[in-house]
């Protein structure tokens, strides 16, 4: 068994199909007739064209439009005069089409990723692709084409590209395998977003697994098991039934609201990483945003983000979002998420230094895209790691500083925007019911109060039976926070992992929480667990679990009574 990311859900059970890149050598000859050598780089072309095309088209039906444009891009890049004219002067000389290709697009290749500017220097990537196109072309290799895949396949690919994922074909395709890739990868995005089970950054899957190997991937654990026993098939396939058959019972959530048992309605939403992430939002029925972590546009750029580039995201999702809630996570780096352009000093305590909300300076550029942002959708701001009221008081004078500037500019913005504070630090939650009188709503990021609260990182193994929301301190922490902001009249969400937790889902409905934000194929489940509690059955629950001592009983106590 191989163990990898566990990236995306579900039971895979197929046969492997291993995608190798091809060997695109070629040794240089003389030529003689040129104008057929001519003729034989513009078939070449002709042939990688129509091939791009096809993918163009394959993209924009999945919704992929921001792929399809780097597409488009590299039909640019085999059109372009320039490019031609190199290529076909080379071959009038003698010079073979396949050394002809490879010397002109080597050279705009050198020439790009050496520019200063961002963006021409991403384009160099474009044309090395057109240039493999093409040597494949010529050479008469086929590239990695995983749009030709029998019924049942596993695709074990080294890196999963945007070209790549184009071409699956999510009937035939039941499951992936990378050698790259974490949780947050693209590759993983799109797996969860295509839902094909997929487990990522397995060493050396390519070679350890040969095409035509019975597979079998476990998606919800990371695990691959190559050639099964009977027995272990059978409890695999056992497994991909109850699976199937629960999603489908799912549907019958679709399009409900989200009430308990006895009829009180709460808010059910997503965590999406980017813009298009509100697709899937949308497509599993997601009543709004309840945490988008903007920090992944931070992440995925080589500088700072423009209040343009960042006006454009916040507006794709309240525009994708139809006017529902959208709450967006103003830049959350430094501990474990780090941005190099940021040169952020290296730290002993990352976790406890100079992050989120602690350096300000780049807030004002992305209050001001929030709030024009918010003249096209219902966003909402929220500030991470706060343990201060200072640094909420400090957010909402930004706001204020940014509304005159953008009204003295005349630039369009809606200023009725709410600021809400992230409840992740003890801190937050000791001072809830200071923080509570001060902003417009509180989302709990259990995720890091867990972490600050046992004094435990969430991605060191050796503390990890320390790290669980089961906690007694956790728990009083939890009941203190909602306790707080119900008082005070606000909404209370939680947007870490813990509100899917089907364990504590009754619990956090008995403290009263009204927002529940959650990865967006976890919805139709979430909905579900809230619609088999009433507030007194689950008011009686927590009577009983929040006497006891240790995480452990609590958990024994909250299995025991599970639905
Ligand atoms: C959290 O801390 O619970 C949270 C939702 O944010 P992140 O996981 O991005 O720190
Ligand atoms: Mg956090």
């Amino acid at each position: 068994m191989y163990s990898g990311v566990n990236a995306s859900d579900g039971i895979g059970i197929g046969v492997a199909s291993v995608a190798i890149e091809p060997d695109l050598s070629y040794t240089p000859k003389k030529i003689e007739d040129t104008e057929a050598e001519a003729a034989r780089y513009a078939a070449a072309r002709d042939s990688f064209m129509a091939m791009t095309n096809k993918q163009i088209a394959n993209m924009q039906a999945k919704g992929l439009e921001k792929e399809a444009g780097i597409l488009n891009a590299h039909i640019e890049f085999a059109e372009d005069d320039g490019i031609i004219d190199s290529v076909t002067m080379a071959i009038a000389e003698g010079m073979c089409a396949e050394q002809a290709v490879d010397n002109a697009y080597t050279m705009y290749y050198d020439m790009f990723s050496q520019m200063e500017d961002e963006l021409f220097r991403e384009r160099a990537a474009d044309i090395a692709d057109v240039r493999t196109g093409l040597l494949a072309a010529l050479l008469g290799k086929e590239l990695v084409d995983l749009s030709t895949l029998p019924e049942n396949s596993i695709v074990v690919v080294g890196e999963l590209t945007p070209s790549m994922t184009a071409d699956i074909d999510k009937e035939h395709v039941v499951a992936i395998v990378t050698e790259t890739g974490g949780r947050t990868s693209h590759a993983a995005i799109i797996c969860r977003a295509m839902e094909i089970p997929a487990v990522l950054s397995v060493a050396d899957a390519t070679k350890n697994i040969k095409s035509g190997d019975l597979v079998v991937v476990d998606g919800a654990k990371g695990n691959v098991i190559v050639d099964p026993s009977d027995e272990e098939l059978e409890t695999y396939r056992e497994a991909a039934r109850k699976f199937a058959a629960d999603k489908a019972a799912l549907e019958a959530y679709r399009g409900k609201p989200t009430v308990t048992a006895d009829g009180k309605e709460v808010l059910l939403v997503a965590n999406i990483g980017n813009p298009s992430d509100a697709n899937a939002a949308v497509e599993h029925d997601a009543e709004g945003v309840g945490l988008f972590r903007s920090e992944f546009l931070f992440m995925d750029s080589q500088q700072l983000p423009s209040e343009e580039e960042q006006f454009a995201a916040y507006q794709k999702v309240g525009l994708i979002m139809k006017g529902k809630p959208v709450i967006i996570r103003t830049l959350d780096v430094g501990g474990d998420k780090e941005i190099p352009y940021m040169d952020l000093p290296k730290e002993e305590n990352p976790f406890l230094g100079y992050r989120a909300i602690r350096y300000p300076e780049e807030y004002k550029v992305q209050l001001r895209a929030l709030l024009r942002a918010n003249a096209h959708g219902d966003i909402k701001i929220m500030v991470p790691l706060v343990t201060a009221i200072d640094e909420i008081r400090q957010v909402k004078a930004l706001v204020e500083e940014c509304k005159k500037e953008l009204k003295a500019e005349g630039v369009d913005f809606n200023g009725d925007i709410e600021v809400g504070t992230m409840v992740e630090t003890p801190s937050a939650s000791l001072i809830a019911d200071i923080l509570a009188a001060e902003c417009d709503f509180f989302s709990i990021g259990t995720n890091d109060l867990i972490g600050y609260t046992m004094c435990a990182d969430r991605g060191q193994d050796k503390v990890a039976y320390l790290y669980n929301p089961y906690q007694p301190s956790v728990l009083r922490s939890l009941q203190r926070i909602i306790g707080e902001g119900v008082k005070a009249g606000i909404m209370v969400g939680m947007c870490g992992e813990a509100a899917a937790d089907p364990l504590l889902i009754p619990v956090l409905l008995s403290f009263g929480l009204t927002e529940f934000s959650v990865s967006a194929p976890s919805i139709l489940r979430v909905r579900r667990t809230i619609s088999n509690w009433t507030i007194a059955e689950a008011d009686e629950l927590v009577e009983k679990i929040m006497k006891l001592k240790t995480s452990a009983e609590v958990r024994a106590a909250l299995q025991a009574a599970a639905r």
